[in-house]
């Protein structure tokens, strides 16, 4: 199984719109950040992408993406959700189950509605089944919290991992020995225990300047050293550092850890 990274930036992308900073003007390839997601292939052929940002149609074409089983959602944030058009051309055949954290789901149905209504024939919108998990109190920490159980996509767990973004509940995604959790600014303890074991971690890591809502890169290391995977990727990166400047910021700060920064179209095996 491989988890392809189709997206690392922050959620205007880089080159940012009219900036024209060293980073948005460089020419490594890897300072190119599309909104973040990430695409699973499993064995059996399925695939399955977690968050339909507003380039998933590029990303899509430049995966080489011929099947889409299901979407997995971190959250409802512009940047990780305005795609969701495009899946259509996947779910000709059949609806399509897409899950979502409730509140997520909830916003979903509203910034979408057309996908909901009952609208003319021939009019092209994709065919889905919403799927809203409970997860608010699990990411918020709550003693006795529901924490939802692990879906299973073509005889694989995917387990969501409730995580708070500034003052929203999202989700993460583990499978085998591979979690992604962008976004995020906490994560309470009894998702670490659901994080344990991991060989791979990608985590989002905004910049090093401190954020309300995303971990920065201090914060984001702090959370690796914690959870212990043997190899992490930084992902949701702002235009503050370029793609050499994270990897030197991390050999002068934390020598010696398997730490990157991840990379549109960086490809991780999964176990
Ligand atoms: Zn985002
Ligand atoms: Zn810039
Ligand atoms: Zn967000």
């Amino acid at each position: 199984m491989e988890l392809e990274l189709l997206g690392t930036g922050t959620s205007h992308g880089i080159p940012v719109i009219s900036c024209t900073c060293d980073v948005c003007t460089s020419v490594d390839s890897r300072d190119k950040r599309l909104r973040a997601s990430a695409l699973i292939r499993l064995d059996n052929g399925m695939t399955i992408l977690i968050d339909s940002g507003p380039e998933f149609r590029i990303q899509a074409l430049r995966a080489g993406l011929s099947r889409l089983d299901t979407v997995l959602f971190t959250h409802s944030h512009a940047d990780h959700t305005h795609g969701l058009d495009d899946v259509r051309i996947f779910t000709h055949t059949q609806d399509m189950p897409i899950y979502a954290e409730q509140r997520c789901a909830q916003e979903i149905r509203e910034r979408f509605a057309y996908i909901f209504h009952r609208t003319q024939e021939g009019g092209g919108k994709p065919h889905i089944k919403l799927i809203s998990i409970e997860a608010e109190s699990a990411a918020q920490g709550e003693a006795n919290a529901y924490y939802p159980p692990p879906i299973d996509i073509g005889g694989m767990q995917i387990i969501p991992i409730p995580a708070m973004h500034g003052s929203i509940p999202v989700l993460g995604w583990r499978i085998g020995d591979t979690a992604y959790l962008t976004d995020c600014s906490a994560i309470p303890e009894a998702s670490l225990d659901r994080l344990k074991g991991l060989t791979n971690l990608v985590i989002g890591a905004l910049r090093e300047r401190p954020h309300s809502t995303h971990f920065s890169f201090s914060q984001a290391v702090s959370v690796i050293h914690r959870i212990g995977p043997q190899h992490a990727w930084f992902t949701h990166i702002c235009h503050d550092f370029s793609h050499q400047g994270i990897i030197d910021w991390l050999d002068t700060n934390h020598p010696g850890k398997k730490i990157e920064p991840a990379y549109d179209g960086l490809r991780i095996t999964i176990r």
